[in-house]
């Protein structure tokens, strides 16, 4: 995510952490830098200058020439503008209401369904009572595609595919709603290519015939300025209350994430960074230019794994992991939920440094398809004892997995070398070096 434009501003603050001296033609310069790597990035120019004009402004304001560290806080005050810029702080989806209508418009293929199935399952994992209801009346497909992610996620789909009056559609899914004591409604609405008088009037009809507590517009952020252009204009016909930028994991740019708020004034709430249901996150100004500016956004890693986490299992790997007694399967279990966490390229871009480190790893989910396969292929008791994978016994293995007995023997020491560190992560705790370590 952002990879070019994290490049291009590492390069601008060069010029200025390398100087001894800090005088007002390198601020200028490097303010320069930051404008151009903004236009890079697809901003909008009005947007990118007005942003490094308040940049110069407070660099002077705030003495950045005399500041004991003036490189890092030039940082801050460019840290603290691209915050402002993308809305300052995270804004809450309004669901009041019962049930409270959400209702999701956009261009076709910029992640409405998706969205839909992933938002209605965030809802469900807080405990609400979900349905989704397929608005699509052009697309036999999308109503199949909403019905295959309720199906996956568990939750209730509203479909008449015979009907073909959207308004119809969505208001008799209101009353089959209310009747069945839904928290929350989403509505997923039909898109076109591109901007359509037909269809922004139907979205503009469904909008006045359910009253909805919150507007949510999909955009694809990696269609740039065109993304910021079409929110422009659906926002003023349909005057939806935040934008859900999606894509992100494939935008190396970033212009639209950096401009849509301040074109469009409407805060965007979500972002989707992923095809799976778990690939989406409250969006978070300070995280996000934090991340901008190559700090990575531990925060965001931590709720991940919380989401993902099963306590019960946790504390069932706490306990093996402190007996001695964690095996392959324990191993397998582990990958899992990792992968359960999202995508993993995005996953260690949010490590502080790590996302210009891996920007050109070709690494993702699939990247523990052999280990697993070679997990899969051992027997139960191979599985938990390790130390009995003869030769013949690997060979096996690697046939079974369709793996080599190199990636076999690979994978065994590895795990060896884990559990030496664990038995002597035991040790040092027992000896009170390493106090409470497994909690
Ligand atoms: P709709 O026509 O607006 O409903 O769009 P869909 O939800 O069908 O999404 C279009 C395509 O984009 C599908 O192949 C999705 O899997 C994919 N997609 C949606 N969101 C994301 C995302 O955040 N990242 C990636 N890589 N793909 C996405």
């Amino acid at each position: 995510m952002f990879e070019s434009l994290q490049d291009k501003l590492a390069g601008a603050f060069k010029t200025l952490k390398g100087k001894g001296r800090i005088t007002d033609v390198n601020i200028a310069s490097t303010v320069k830098e930051i404008r151009r790597a903004l236009m890079d990035a697809d901003v909008n120019y009005k947007v990118a200058k007005e942003v490094t004009d308040r940049v110069k402004q407070e660099a002077l304001d705030r003495d950045v020439k005399i500041a004991v560290e003036p490189g890092q806080l030039f940082t801050k005050i460019v840290q603290e503008e691209l915050t402002q810029l993308m809305g300052g702080k995270a804004q809450p989806v309004n669901l009041q209401g019962s049930p409270a209508i959400v209702l999701i418009a956009g261009l076709q293929g910029s992640g409405k369904t998706t969205f839909s199935g992933k938002f209605a399952s965030y809802l469900k994992k807080q405990g609400k009572q979900v349905m989704l209801v397929a608005g699509d009346i052009y697309r036999p497909a999308a109503i199949t595609q909403l019905q295959v992610l309720g199906e996956q996620i568990g939750v209730d789909v509203y479909a008449e595919p015979e009907n073909k009056n959207a308004v119809d559609i969505t208001q008799n899914a209101l009353k089959e709603a209310k009747s069945k004591g839904k928290n929350i409604i989403i509505v997923d609405t039909a898109g076109r290519l591109a901007v359509d008088e037909v269809m922004m009037k139907e979205v503009e009809n469904i909008k006045k015939a359910i009253n909805p507590t919150e507007v949510l517009f999909v955009v694809d952020s990696m269609t740039g300025q065109d993304a910021v252009n079409t929110a422009k204009t659906f926002n003023e016909r349909l005057d939806f209350d935040g934008v859900v930028l999606t894509k992100l994991d494939g935008d190396a740019r970033g212009g639209a994430a950096l401009s849509v708020k301040a074109v469009v004034d409407k805060p965007i709430k979500f972002m989707s960074t992923g095809e799976k249901m778990e690939d989406l996150d409250i969006f978070h100004p300070d995280r996000m230019a934090n991340r901008i500016l190559g700090m990575g956004d531990v925060i965001s890693l931590v709720e991940r794994a919380q989401q993902a986490y099963d306590e019960d299992e946790a504390k069932k790997l706490n306990k093996k992991m402190r007996e001695n007694k964690f095996d392959l399967n324990d191993f397998l279990s582990q990958l899992q939920q990792i992968k359960k966490m999202g995508n993993v390229k995005d996953l260690m871009g949010m490590i502080p440094g790590m996302g210009k480190a891996i920007k050109d790893i070709d690494i993702d989910n699939d990247s523990f398809k052999p280990i697993e396969a070679v997990i899969q292929s051992m027997t139960p008791g191979e599985r938990e004892n390790p130390d009995i994978i003869n030769g013949p016994r690997r060979k096996r293995i690697a046939n079974g997995s369709g793996t080599s007995i190199q990636q076999v023997n690979n994978l065994l020491k590895q795990f060896e070398q884990m559990r030496k560190m664990m038995k002597r992560m035991n040790k040092m705790q027992g000896s009170g070096k390493l106090g409470k370590l497994f909690g």
